[in-house]
């Protein structure tokens, strides 16, 4: 038998890392506070996408932040706060907010992406899972010319990063998407995305490791850690101590406050994001971002998922009815012919994206402890870095080389 292992943890990220460790026969045991069936990793948009390799943190969007602030309906909501952690965050957000760590953090969220989407397709051929993976492309669909020529601007940098993407005409929306009148002016497509059921690859994902012998423990909050000549030696739950040879912390938006416990000051802000299903059949065939709204649409198995906003304003899963409004008044403004019921409306979940300042995922072993793993902040990618990030774990626990290059997303790393 190889280590025992524990996961503080089980959204996509805990999963996937007990998937590859379990697979290299490591004795795993993941512990969550929720019932592991809601938040970020199902209510995401499901998409795989080594489109999106701008973080958040760009240029422009510090202003657009401010301006945005007292707008109820803005696509990225920054609540202001005196809170030491959040001025700290927001510093380093906006240190790394320039062209040239975009175009650096591009290369490095490139080819995480393209590694982990790869790891899609091997666990489902694998394990002969079913779950939805299609590869139908990404569309940035505009309806203001000046929007337009912000995502060719994109589009230019995407061809610099071997990324494939063309110009889509107004002409040529109707061919991409004959089922569906579209209200916009054209867009740019990537063709090499793919989507994903994040529900479905869940279930089916938790299913496999119960019947490999992963045990999970749900309902169950990580409080603190019992430290051993520097290492940890077990970690304390609101209802049990629990001994394991390594930890990985993959609480997400979560993991700051149970870091600072191992003396880590990981900069992390929540930025809670909703989505809202609609099981009509609306004829929209093609994953499309909604692109001056900045709302997401997926043709999910069996229903088609409109998803949105950034709300940073600390840890709570309060649902805003303004914001969901927001995005069920896009849906109909980019396609006519849609609009969401009032049930669809009131049934609206969210979830918390773990943002780091500068976009790139925290990875590796903090300085201060040598058998924790950290593994979050992956923000708007989260979903497609899955996979890539289970993989890259178990590597780095069973002492093995790493599939990537992993200083840039060392928890250490200086802003
Ligand atoms: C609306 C929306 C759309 C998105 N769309 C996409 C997309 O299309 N593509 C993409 O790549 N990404 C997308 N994302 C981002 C992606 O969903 C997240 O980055 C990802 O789900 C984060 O996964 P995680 O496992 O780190 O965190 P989570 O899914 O939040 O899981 C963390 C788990 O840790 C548990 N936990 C926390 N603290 C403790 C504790 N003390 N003890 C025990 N358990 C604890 C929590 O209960 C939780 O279950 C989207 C996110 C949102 C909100």
């Amino acid at each position: 038998m190889q280590k025992k292992v524990t996961i503080i943890g089980g959204g996509i990220i805990g999963l996937s890392t007990a998937y590859f460790l379990q697979k290299e026969g490591c004795e795993v045991t993941i512990i969550d506070r929720s019932n592991m069936d809601s938040g970020a990793s199902y209510t995401n948009a499901g998409y795989i996408c080594p489109s999106h390799f701008i973080p958040l943190a760009a240029p422009g969007v510090v202003r657009s932040g401010l301006r945005w602030m007292l707008d109820a309906s803005s696509p990225l909501y920054i609540k202001p706060s005196l809170n030491s952690d959040f001025l700290k965050w927001v510093w380093a957000f906006n240190k790394s907010a320039t062209s040239s760590h975009v175009q650096k953090n591009a290369i490095h969220l490139r080819d995480f992406t393209v590694f982990s989407q790869e790891l899609f397709q091997s666990i489902k051929k694998e394990e002969q899972f079913s779950f939805q993976y299609d590869k139908k492309g990404l569309l940035m669909l505009c309806q203001t010319e000046r929007q337009l020529e912000k995502e060719l601007e994109i589009l230019t940098l995407a061809k610099s990063l071997n990324v494939h993407a063309k110009e889509i005409s107004k002409d040529e929306l109707k061919i991409l998407e004959p089922s569906i009148e579209i209200n916009g002016v054209g867009g740019v497509y990537f063709k090499n995305d793919h989507h994903t059921t994040p529900s479905v690859f869940m279930q089916q994902l938790k299913a496999h490791l119960k019947s490999k012998g992963v045990r999970m423990f749900t309902n169950e909050t990580v409080v603190d850690f019992k430290m051993k000549q520097g290492n940890i030696d077990s970690v304390v739950t609101d209802k049990q101590t629990l001994h394991s040879d390594e930890f990985v912390m993959a609480s997400g938006s979560w993991s700051a406050d149970l870091c600072k416990k191992l003396g880590l000051k990981l900069l992390l802000q929540a930025g809670k994001g909703y989505s809202m299903n609609t099981q009509l059949s609306t004829g929209i065939s093609i994953p499309t971002i909604l692109a001056e709204a900045k709302i997401a649409v997926t043709p999910m198995d069996g229903f088609t998922r409109f998803a949105g906003t950034m709300e940073i304003a600390g840890i709570n899963q309060t649902i805003n009815r303004k914001r969901v409004e927001v995005i069920a008044k896009a849906a109909t403004h980019y396609y006519p012919s849609i609009q969401l019921s009032v049930q669809e409306i009131e049934a609206a979940t969210c979830g918390l994206r773990p943002l780091s300042p500068d976009g790139l995922p925290y990875l590796g072993k903090p300085q201060s402890c040598e058998n924790m793993t950290i593994a979050t902040g992956h923000a708007m990618l989260g979903w497609t870095l899955g996979p890539g990030t289970g993989k890259l774990v178990s590597e780095l626990i069973l002492n093995k080389k790493t599939s990537l290059e992993l200083s840039p997303y060392h928890p250490n790393r200086r802003f």
